[in-house]
Order: structure tokens, then sequence, then C-alpha cells
């Protein structure tokens, strides 16, 4: 994320937290910045491990709920898990995952072509589609040079 779309995340993180009446607590401000500083998209268990140095007295029950609730109100997404932990990140923009078959990491990248991917009609006919995104499955760097 560039600065500017981090600058919205934050303008958008206020609004959607004032619609939904939900109070943004320090708490709240922390675990959400700390989400837009990942890049990873981590688990609620990566979030409450980097959290705990800023709130050491926050549950991990804490963390988690603050995350599904932040999903709930559209500010994050979650990410396909795939029988994993839920994932989460901050990125609203359309955009695609590349994930790595071996150590589960999912990496962000933009291609216009996948944007426009079409939807086949008989799809169309049976569901309302509302998001597209693309993943790619493989060996990630790292992994390839072990
Ligand atoms: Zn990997
Ligand atoms: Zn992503």
């Amino acid at each position: 994320m560039t600065i500017n779309d981090q600058a919205s995340a934050r303008e958008l993180f206020k609004e959607k937290c004032a619609e939904h009446n939900l109070k943004v607590t320090p708490q709240r401000v922390t675990i959400y910045e700390e989400l837009l500083k990942a890049k990873d998209h981590p688990s609620a268990d990566a979030i409450y491990k980097r959290v705990r140095s800023f709130l050491p007295n926050i549950s991990f029950d804490t963390v988690y709920r603050t995350l599904l609730s932040f999903s709930e109100i559209g500010i994050i997404n979650q990410v396909e898990g795939y029988g994993e932990k839920k994932r989460f990140e901050p990125n609203l923009y359309s955009h695609h995952h590349f994930r790595c078959l071996k150590c589960h990491a999912i990496i962000d990248f933009s291609h216009d072509a996948y944007n426009n991917i079409a939807v086949p009609d008989e799809l169309k006919k049976q569901f309302q589609v509302l998001n597209k995104r693309v993943v790619l499955e493989g060996v990630c760097k790292e992994c390839g040079k072990k």
C-alpha cells in the first residue's frame, strides 16, 4: 500500500466505525494499524503476537473478535484459508494472490487482465458475482531456493 492508500484506509476506518457505532478505541486503532503495516496477510494469532508489545494486557479473544468485526463492517478482508487459520488483509483494492503451497505465504499482485476476467454465462445466471480474484498457487522464491 502506498502512503496515500494508507491515509484513505484510515479515513475509511473512522467512517465505517462511526457508521456502525464501533467506538474508535486505542485497542482497535492499534490492531488496525498493525494490519495496515502487514504485507503477509497475517492470521489473528500473528496479529495478536504483534500487538502484544503495545497492548500487553490484550487477550487473543479480543484481537480475534476485533478482526471479525472489522471484516463485518467491510474495512478488512478475510483471505481464503483452505482449512488453515483465517487470514486477514487491509487491502480492499482489487488484487490477486500468489499462494505458496510450501510456506503458505500469500503475496499480492495486480494484473489488469485478471481484473477484467469474464464470468461464464451459466454462473452469471445462478450467482451474483461481487468479487473476482485470481489465486495462483506454486512455490515462492524463498522455498524455491531450498
Ligand atoms: Zn514459500
Ligand atoms: Zn491480498
